[in-house]
């Protein structure tokens, strides 16, 4: 199953990145693994997977990056499928989570980290049967997200994640 899948993947110490950020993305890397392998939404996967019909041997693993990965454009990546590597998952930045906990606070930047993992995850399962129609993908993401929070076992995630979630 999809829960023996999902793993941290240890990546080599950067050094541009001070002990305190690294320390700040290891416990990021650590609260996504243990959101993503919550027997809820594990049970809510194994259900996307059978209603969408997607053979889960397309997903060899689900790695969880420890830093983020800068685009060109200077925004961070959620996650990405290959047919080789699987699912790749990475987090915000530490200056982006900053902000959100001064705008915020904390109990809003904690569940959006959350959240943004259970997206970006049902956001790439999903690329791996609809490829490259990232629009269908992402009404798709949505509609399933909102499907998974509206369950009244989830923690109350306030429609404020949603909207930082889903903006644009
Ligand atoms: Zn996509």
């Amino acid at each position: 199953m999809l829960l023996d899948k999902i793993r941290i993947k240890s990546a080599p110490l950067k050094a541009k990145q001070s002990p305190k950020n690294q320390s700040f993305y290891k416990g990021y890397a650590l609260l996504v693994k243990r959101t993503l392998r919550k027997p809820l939404f594990q049970g809510f996967l194994r259900w996307l997977l059978r209603r969408e019909n997607i053979d889960k041997s397309l997903i060899d693993e689900v790695q969880i990056k420890v830093f983020p990965f800068q685009k060109g454009n200077g925004n961070t990546l959620a996650g990405k499928w290959n047919k080789h590597h699987g699912i790749s998952i990475f987090p915000k930045s530490y200056e982006f989570y900053r902000e959100l906990v001064e705008k915020h606070g904390n109990g809003v930047a904690h569940s959006y980290v959350k959240c943004r993992a259970r997206a970006t995850l049902i956001h790439e399962i999903l690329h791996t049967k609809y490829s490259s129609d990232e629009e269908r993908v992402r009404r798709l993401t949505k509609r399933y997200f909102t499907l998974y929070a509206k369950d009244p076992r989830t923690e109350d995630f306030g429609s404020l994640v949603s909207t930082i979630l889903f903006k644009g």
